[in-house]
């Protein structure tokens, strides 16, 4: 999604668990411990991947998405589906996305990453990241530059 903007991914702690878990730092019970409130998101609400638990190794994992916000009000904390996402970053300032992948074989979980969405991210996004919003920079400095002539 192009509005994405201060995403934060966990992909390095991800290892460091899957690390203390192969040297037997801690075992499988500790971080296969899905609730089954996630379970139950991630079968409603999920989004199959094609990539493998990476504990397991026989079930592919699904990714959760969970909202937060004050403008989502009792919706917050809720999981909702990736094709509902654009949807709310339509009709909302701003709300936090986190996504969790979820194993419904043998309960592995982690958080992969979070990011804000919303309408603020349309206009003057100060990150200024993806290749359209350069793009729309790149386009105000000629017109600034025009506008000099
Ligand atoms: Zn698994």
């Amino acid at each position: 999604m192009r509005t994405q903007r201060q995403v934060v991914d966990y992909s390095l702690q991800k290892r460091a668990v899957l690390r203390e878990l192969l040297a037997g730092r801690v075992g499988t019970y500790d971080v296969c411990d899905a609730s089954p409130y996630l379970k139950n998101a991630a079968r409603f609400h999920g989004e199959p991947t094609d990539r493998r638990c990476p504990i397991c190794r026989s079930e592919n994992l699904t990714l959760v998405h969970y909202i937060y916000g004050d403008e989502l009000k009792q919706s917050a904390g809720q999981a909702r589906t990736l094709t509902e996402l654009p949807v709310l970053a339509m009709t909302l300032r701003e709300f936090q996305v986190f996504v969790v992948e979820v194993c419904l074989g043998c309960d592995w979980n982690h958080l992969v990453e979070q990011y804000l969405l919303g309408r603020d991210g349309l206009t003057g996004d100060i990150d200024g990241t993806g290749e359209q919003d350069a793009a729309v920079a790149e386009g105000a400095g000629r017109r600034r530059r025009e506008a000099q002539r």
